[in-house]
């Protein structure tokens, strides 16, 4: 039985007269930019993320590039993100004409070092801006506490994360600005692109909210350049038939998450990352050659909770594209993110020398993921169907 890497019509489809009558209402009253759906909706994510302010955005990406906006950040500035997640985090800033500083990650969570962050601030520093990568939060303690101590701003990528909590706290809500994706692969999957810029900020909300329109306010007159970064109504109004079913969709990942943990790690090579091993790669690694570990398999750190919109596995011994395809040839969805980390792409060749230093556990990483279904529809048959072919190869 193929088992694809994420298949959106099992989730869709079940909807189908719902999303049909949420569409057939648009339709009648024809307001389709900034219609009544759009703040329904934008009051449903406020009140699911508890953030004071949700503003609907076009998508993930012109939400973090409104939110750089908001802050002002001006060519030239330098803004701190890690190197080893989609490139729309760096590719906002490089619109700006910023200068993306790249950090190194942590070898169990794929997120955000924080004492590498430390390390790369300099007086045109003005923004840290971590990615709550695959479902899990970065450690936001140290970084806000980083940033408080240098006067930078925080903004928090959550395009993957939407509902991930951090030490009880909702990813996206707890610094300055945070940013979400309704792109069909995130774990709140819209029918197009979309996303939602969130604040606690009463006088950012409402400076975004006139750059999200050209920067006109009122219409026709411009004291700032903005853009049109607006979320369709109809957008609006199909995502809120989902949102209302989120908790479901979480659970189900969780569910199939802990299933894989718990069969994957009775294999004989396959362990479960370490969390004591955040801070030290080659204490890392001494451990995990004692148990002749071949994959890894992810964690979540017992002060998060984990969302789960990756489950990805860490291949040791360069092992990584044989095991993939051995799973394509079983018919069994796998992928690579990030095959290339930011740091070593093209389009950032040019960049400062200090932009693209020390990103080691970033390399490395990058050629040992591979993620495998997790997507909350999964039957039980096709989670075995998955444990059995990773069986066969560590065998
Ligand atoms: C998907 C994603 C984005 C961009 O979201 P879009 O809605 O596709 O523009 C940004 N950052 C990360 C980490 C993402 O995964």
């Amino acid at each position: 039985m193929p088992v694809p890497l994420l298949d959106v019509n099992a989730q869709n489809h079940p909807l189908e007269s719902e999303l049909q009558a949420a569409f057939t209402q648009v339709l009648k009253h024809g307001r389709f930019i900034m219609g009544p759906e759009m703040e329904t909706f934008e009051k449903e994510i406020a009140t699911m993320t508890g953030a004071k302010h949700a503003l609907s955005v076009s998508s993930g990406t012109d939400a973090l590039l409104l939110a750089l906006m908001a802050l002002n950040i001006q060519p030239g500035d330098e803004v701190l993100c890690p190197a080893f997640t989609f490139f729309a985090t760096a590719g906002a800033v490089s619109r700006l004409g910023a200068v993306p500083v790249f950090t190194d990650v942590c070898p169990i969570c794929f997120n955000m070092d924080v004492n590498d962050a430390r390390k790369k601030i300099t007086a045109k520093t003005k923004v840290i801006m971590p990615v709550h990568l695959f479902g899990q939060c970065a450690d936001m303690d140290p970084i806000l506490a980083l940033a408080k101590e240098h006067g930078l701003k925080v903004i928090e990528d959550t395009a993957q994360s939407i509902g991930a909590q951090y030490k009880g706290r909702q990813a996206g809500t707890m610094s300055e600005f945070g940013t979400y994706s309704f792109f069909p692969s995130k774990n709140l999957g819209g029918f197009g692109d979309s996303g939602m810029l969130v604040t606690n900020d009463d006088e950012m909300a409402e400076y975004a909210r006139v750059l999200r329109v050209h920067g006109g306010k009122p219409k026709y007159y411009h004291h700032y350049v903005g853009g049109n970064f607006r979320m369709d109504t109809l957008q609006c109004a199909l995502l809120s038939v989902k949102v209302k079913r989120y908790a479901q969709y979480t659970a189900d990942r969780q569910r199939n998450a802990t299933h894989y943990i718990t069969e994957l790690s009775k294999l004989n090579g396959v362990v479960q990352a370490n969390p004591a091993h955040c801070k030290c790669v080659a204490t890392q690694d001494t451990w995990l050659a004692a148990q002749n570990a071949k994959i890894v398999l992810p964690v979540s750190y017992e002060h998060n909770s984990h969302i789960w919109n990756q489950f990805t596995l860490r291949v040791l011994g360069g092992k990584r594209d044989a095991l993939r395809d051995h799973l394509v040839a079983k018919k069994i969805g796998c992928d690579i993110y990030y095959p290339v980390t930011l740091d070593q792409q093209k389009c950032f060749a040019n960049l400062p020398a200090s932009s693209l230093s020390g990103c080691d556990v970033s390399h490395r990483v990058a050629g040992e993921v591979l993620s495998i279904p997790i997507y909350g529809e999964l039957t039980e048959a096709q989670r075995n169907e998955v444990i059995a072919a990773i069986a066969e190869w560590v065998a």
